[in-house]
């Protein structure tokens, strides 16, 4: 299981190949995605949900394995035909759990949503009552929304963040565990940007004797590269998607302990999900030996480091920044003290060239502002080019329509300067 430290060599070679015979075929198609990797090249990408994943990952994904249905599990496929597609499934289910320390994982789900949907299946019976952050403090759409399977088939109960500190009040999150007995507790966020105290949602979800879900989609690719803690002591059951920090091909996993492993087998097929995408799952066992390297795990640090940077400066040019900073990839702003909400901030930055979202606040109704440092270290930006980015965010956002104009260009010569995939 040797891998060396994935440098970002070109996928410039192998895409330019692949897309000349698109071309030949659909040029329409072809555009768009040269488009595409335009865009991602000469903008900044700082949505924290996003990375660049290496060209070895890419080139798992646009192999013949895409072709090759295998429903089942290794060894016990109801299909033929499946050696290569066991041998992938194979490499990446004990990457994973050697790089996390978990006992099994199971590396089909789809997405991050797949993996929290085959976590509940494992675990709970629609009607039961979960307690997860609630939407409005930063909880994902799997964590109960009205609109999602989750809200529709299990009674969520929502927990809140301190509006003062925006900090997670724990609490608050024992007196409703008391209070409602859920029949499991979720923790993990879509915008918190500090460690989540697994420890004391461990002995919370205890003293109810409810089962405790990690949903660490963000924060994953940390806990690889040893620079968050790790859940799987913790939780019965850890989800997380395989493309945000971690910076795999898209996709989720579920960890468990060797108690649980069945279930959630069966959770995620034949329950709720069919032939498992084996070019993915080859990405995966990718992009598992990459974030077991020496070089991953100073990409962890410095995608901490950037963002408390990033954060600092932020702060520097009137921004009020969630919880006053971070422990992670993640920032909250809010841009409320330079004159607009996060809907307003969010256009002015994406005419300029800075690309992220909007998010809840932990007061009030208003959205903020969330970025992310993942892509931009990736790419070998450090500290300096992070005050670099906030000097030029906050142009954006004061400047007139010529100064943003000026910010674009400012930005293409940044990005140009650390192009993601090189030649
Ligand atoms: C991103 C995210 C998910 C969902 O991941 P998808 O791959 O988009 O389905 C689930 N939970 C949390 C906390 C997330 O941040």
């Amino acid at each position: 299981m040797s891998v060396t430290a994935s440098a970002y060599t070109s996928p410039s070679g192998a895409f330019a190949d692949a897309l000349g015979a698109l071309r030949r075929q659909d040029p329409e198609i072809a555009d768009v995605l040269l488009g595409e990797a335009r865009r991602q090249a000469d903008s900044l990408q700082l949505s924290a949900a996003e990375n660049f994943t290496s060209a070895a990952v890419l080139a798992a994904l646009a192999s013949p394995l895409a072709n090759k249905y295998a429903e089942g599990y290794p060894g016990a496929r109801h299909h033929g035909g499946c050696e290569m597609a066991d041998a992938a499934e194979r490499v990446a289910v004990s990457r994973a759990s050697a790089l996390f320390g978990a006992a099994h994982a199971n590396v089909q789900p789809h997405s991050g949503s797949s993996a929290v949907l085959a976590a509940y299946a494992a675990l709970l019976r629609p009607g039961d009552t979960v307690l997860a952050l609630g939407l409005p403090h930063g909880g994902h759409l799997t964590h109960g929304a009205p609109v999602n399977f989750s809200g529709r088939w299990f009674d969520f109960v929502g927990y809140g963040v301190d509006p003062a500190t925006g900090l997670i009040d724990h609490d608050q999150v024992r007196t409703l565990a008391r209070t409602h007995h859920p029949k499991a507790v979720v923790c993990g966020s879509i915008a918190y940007p500090r460690h989540i105290d697994h420890a004391a949602f461990r002995e919370i979800a205890d003293e109810v004797g409810a089962y405790l879900i990690a949903d660490e989609a963000h924060p994953m690719g940390l806990v690889a590269g040893g620079a968050a803690p790790s859940p799987v002591p913790y939780a019965d059951i850890v989800c997380a998607t395989t493309h945000k920090v971690l910076r795999g091909p898209r996709g989720g996993m579920v960890l468990c302990g060797d108690e649980l492993a069945g279930r959630v087998d069966r959770a995620v097929f034949p329950f709720s999900q069919g032939g498992a995408q084996m070019h993915v799952i080859a990405g995966k066992a990718v992009a598992f030996g990459e974030a077991a390297t020496p070089a991953f795990a100073s990409y962890a640090r410095r995608v901490v480091a950037n963002a408390r940077v990033l954060a600092g400066a932020l702060a520097a040019e009137g921004l009020d920044i969630t919880t006053g900073g971070t422990d992670t990839h993640l920032i909250g702003a809010d841009p409320a003290p330079l004159g607009m909400d996060g809907r307003a901030a969010r256009a002015r930055l994406a005419a300029a060239g800075m690309v992220l979202d909007t998010c809840v606040l932990p007061r009030g109704a208003r959205r903020g502002l969330r970025l992310g440092t993942a892509a931009v270290t990736t790419q070998g930006m450090r500290e300096d080019e992070m005050r670099a980015i906030a000097s030029l965010l906050g142009a954006a956002l004061t400047g007139d329509e010529r100064r943003v104009r000026a910010v674009r260009g400012e930005v293409r010569d940044l990005a140009g300067v650390f192009p993601p995939y090189t030649s």
